[in-house]
């Protein structure tokens, strides 16, 4: 690709409604361009990265066994009735009429449409099991959008639906799944981790989110290197403002927030409230398991607390039923169940917050905690590396709470869009059986706002080589003046291309300073300066966008060491 072919409006300034690196970069360097709130133009320098993301993704999707399909993004109304959802979701779910009158929806996730797909398409086990996936534009009407493409309101998302006979079919390709977005976000470069996740609306039993490390993250994680314990964000942080004193000091004293307090926070404070059930599991002070549960309504934007009966630890599966329907709360609302996590819950605002943090005393089990996105967010700085105390078994006890971007996030459904769509097969004796499902999503065009975040310094974009858009820039000095310069720079460009190396030769004749300015801006990881006085030498500058490497290369060897 040639400059002078490639729209690349490059901007100096930083936009002044852009709040993080990612969305000032992708609009400066013209990666996107906004035409409405949440709604981007991918540019053709944006689109060839995420073009970059969908590779890999469907290498690893593939790789893990995994089919491709596509479904439309518009989905009827009755298949949304028929799991209760078009009633259940709010106002983030975009719904249409068409001109016979019929309600649709744009869809923001697939599972109605795929258990539709499978209840009409799968018949035996012998077709089982199956896992369909898509990488498909969704719609989500988000109360805020913001941060660029980062939480836009139509976005890219992988989507994929495994389908089983028996959990442990399901549990299988779980893991594989799992292990296949680890491998995604390590080629992508990544500095991540998976985190053990609260289920929320979407039901079901286990849940991971991988999260992107991230100052500018909208969620905060937390995970021990192994340790005994774990505490929200706000105790760590005033933990580590010396203020309190460790959790374990802090359990003894834990109380959980009354009625009146929530309840203020949302009508004198104006805080809306995202789910409207939500069920946390605590600690309490006695040591005993205590579920609290905190009711929100959108309309009434009146919230409820209660506190059910101490329950003895772990848990049952039916004692867990049992809180469930006491709490009102649907299948899967309930936060992590029966293990040994004390969740610290000492103040209205945390229990509010889309929230659940702990790790379990073999350290396996990390749980996301999600800020509600409308209270106040703890000082970052303070957030890093926090230890947590440490006065029970040695070795234990580090903790960190860190900011994290949400790139995926992979459900054991269960059974609860085939039982209410009647997503059946025959098993081998004959009989009729519900199907059970898994669920796995990642952001697909988040995955790259989430990586400018990481790979960004104070002059642009620095991308590694296997997102960025060209490896290679080749900047020919003042070509119009020196022919050998120019010749040499088209010589280089076409050898490099030939040899399927994707190259950006800067053909506008610009100063070495704008054209230098604007690579890095971009991100092009490999840079070769073409001279007249470094040709006369027989050589040609490198320079790498990382910094790590720069130095003059032999003229004849440059395309070998470029490849
Ligand atoms: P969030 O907590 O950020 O709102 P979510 O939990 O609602 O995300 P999921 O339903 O888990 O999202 O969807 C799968 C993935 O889609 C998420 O992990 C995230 O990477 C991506 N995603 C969700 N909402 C958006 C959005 N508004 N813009 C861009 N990507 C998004
Ligand atoms: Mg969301
Ligand atoms: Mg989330
Ligand atoms: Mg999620």
């Amino acid at each position: 690709m040639r400059t002078t072919n490639l729209l690349m409006p490059t901007l100096r300034e930083d936009p002044a409604d852009a709040e993080i690196a990612s969305h000032q970069l992708m609009l400066r360097a013209g990666y996107i361009r906004r035409l409405a709130a949440g709604l981007y133009t991918w540019m053709p320098l944006g689109l060839r990265v995420l073009r970059r993301v969908e590779q890999v993704v469907r290498e690893e999707m593939d790789r893990a066994g995994a089919q491709e399909v596509l479904m439309p993004a518009i989905q009827p109304a009755e298949l949304w009735e028929e799991s209760g959802r078009w009633d259940q979701y709010g106002p983030e779910l975009l719904r249409l009429r068409d001109r016979h009158e019929r309600d649709f929806c744009y869809g923001p996730t697939h599972e109605e449409v795929i258990t539709d797909l499978v209840r009409n398409e799968v018949a035996s086990y012998r077709q089982l099991p199956l896992n369909l996936y898509q990488v498909q534009t969704k719609f989500r009407d988000e109360v805020r959008p913001r941060f660029g493409i980062m939480r836009a309101r139509e976005f890219l998302m992988k989507d994929a639906y495994s389908f089983h006979l028996e959990q442990e079919s399901l549990e299988a390709t779980y893991q594989a799944m799992h292990d296949a977005y680890c491998r995604i976000f390590q080629r992508l470069g990544l500095d991540f981790r998976p985190v053990e996740a609260d289920t929320g609306a979407i039901g079901g039993h286990t849940s991971h989110e991988f999260h992107v490390l991230a100052e500018s993250g909208e969620d905060a994680i937390a995970f021990s290197d192994g340790g005994e314990y774990a505490a929200n964000v706000e105790l760590a942080e005033a933990v580590a403002e010396g203020e309190r004193p460790a959790p374990a000091e802090e359990l003894r004293t834990v109380e959980t927030p009354g009625m009146k307090t929530i309840a203020d926070l949302v009508t004198n404070h104006g805080i809306p409230v995202e789910r409207t059930v939500k069920t946390l599991l605590v600690r309490g002070a006695e040591g005993g398991l205590v579920a609290l549960m905190v009711r929100g309504d959108h309309e009434l934007n009146e919230v409820k607390a209660e506190k059910l009966p101490a329950v003895a630890e772990p848990l049952t599966m039916a004692e867990e039923a049992d809180i469930r329907a006491a709490a009102g709360a649907g299948p899967g609302s309930l936060g992590p169940v029966g293990l040994e996590v004390p969740i610290i819950v000492d103040h209205a605002v945390a229990a509010l917050a889309d929230f659940t943090a702990g790790a379990n005393r073999d350290g396996e089990h990390l749980f996301g905690i999600n800020w509600g996105r409308d209270l106040p967010e703890p000082e970052t700085a303070d957030l890093r590396n926090v230890v947590a105390g440490d006065p029970s078994p040695a070795g234990d006890g580090r903790l960190q709470i860190r900011r994290g971007i949400e790139v995926g996030h992979i459900f054991q459904l269960g059974s609860k869009y085939s039982e209410a769509l009647g997503a059946t097969v025959l098993d081998e004796e004959g009989r009729q059986r519900t199907l059970t499902m898994g669920c796995y999503g990642i952001g697909v065009s988040r995955v790259v706002a989430a990586a400018i975040e990481q790979n960004h310094d104070e002059r642009g974009i620095a991308w590694p080589d296997e997102l960025a858009p060209f490896r290679v820039a080749l900047c020919p000095i003042q070509p119009g003046r020196n022919a050998e310069v120019a010749e040499t720079a088209e010589r280089l460009y076409r050898e490099l291309s030939e040899a399927g190396v994707e190259v950006l030769l800067d053909d506008r004749g610009e100063r070495p300073g704008v054209m230098f300015a604007d690579m890095e801006l971009i991100g092009i990881p490999h840079r070769v300066t073409i001279g007249g006085k470094g040709l006369e030498r027989g050589v040609v500058e490198y320079q790498s966008r990382s910094g790590e490497a720069a130095g003059e290369i032999p003229l004849a060897e440059a395309t070998g060491t470029l490849l």
